[in-house]
């Protein structure tokens, strides 16, 4: 094995373990709980040893960095899903309809029409989405805002309908991130409320996208689905600005 190999296994089995623990404490089964490793910073080289390591699911947060990875790690031979969980503009829908499996951060009416002409336009299988959902309220930063009046893209009913009307994309769930200042316990909560009340209306849409290397754990003491660890498989990265 190389060092890197090395580092990553170690760093995965942590990480598994952390899941199995958090899992266990909730009365879940971890097979409840997908893990994405989110391989931002990290080269095409590193998803194909997290391949062979048994890594399915694969987080991404930019395009320009993402849709190159995508094909460097398809020449390598290895498969994996490609989440896509960073902000989307919407001139990078129709890049990102042809490599991600599942898109986690659509917060918007535009962005839900544009990802979904995208898709109907430049790939043959329906979109996975979840609908990132803002916990403090503040349309300064990413998520749809539960109940806004305010700005009627970014309210989240209005962006989960125009999803789930998407013929050539599928309503998948939530995603949120904690936002700073808040618990985390606060945060996921809160976004345990808002899944409930989603799947109330659209029973398909079961997941909850949730937890990150600080804080997988009260994600899945709260039902995440999904946790998308980063740094904690992979290493710390360095600033990027
Ligand atoms: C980078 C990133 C992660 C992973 O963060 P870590 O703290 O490194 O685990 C998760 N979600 C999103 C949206 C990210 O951009």
């Amino acid at each position: 094995m190389t060092v890197r190999e090395e580092e990553i296994t170690a760093g995965l089995a942590a990480v598994r373990e952390r899941i199995a623990a958090a899992c266990a404490a909730a009365g879940r089964r971890p097979a409840e709980v997908t893990l994405i490793v989110v391989t931002k910073t990290y080269p095409a080289t590193d998803v194909q040893v997290l391949a062979h390591l048994g890594v399915t699911d694969v987080g991404e947060n930019r395009d320009q960095e993402a849709a190159p990875k995508a094909a460097d790690v398809a020449a390598l031979g290895a498969q994996v899903r490609w989440h896509f969980v960073g902000q989307l503009q919407r001139n990078k829908c129709r890049s990102v309809v042809e490599y991600a499996d599942v898109v986690h951060s659509v917060d918007g009416v535009k962005l839900a029409r544009a990802l979904s002409g995208a898709a109907e336009r430049h790939r043959e299988r329906p979109l996975d989405v979840l609908v990132q959902v803002s916990i403090d309220g503040d349309p300064a930063r990413g998520g749809a805002v539960v109940g806004s009046t305010v700005e009627p893209d970014r309210d989240f009913d209005r962006v989960a309908l125009t999803v789930a009307e998407a013929g050539p994309l599928r309503l998948a769930g939530v995603m949120a991130v904690a936002p700073l200042g808040w618990s985390a316990e606060a945060a996921f909560e809160k976004l345990a409320d808002v899944a409930a009340r989603l799947r109330a209306a659209y029973p398909e849409a079961t997941a909850v996208s949730a937890g990150m290397s600080a804080d997988l754990e009260p994600a899945i003491a709260h039902g995440a689905t999904h946790v998308r660890i980063g740094s904690a498989v992979l290493g710390t990265r360095p600033k990027l600005r």
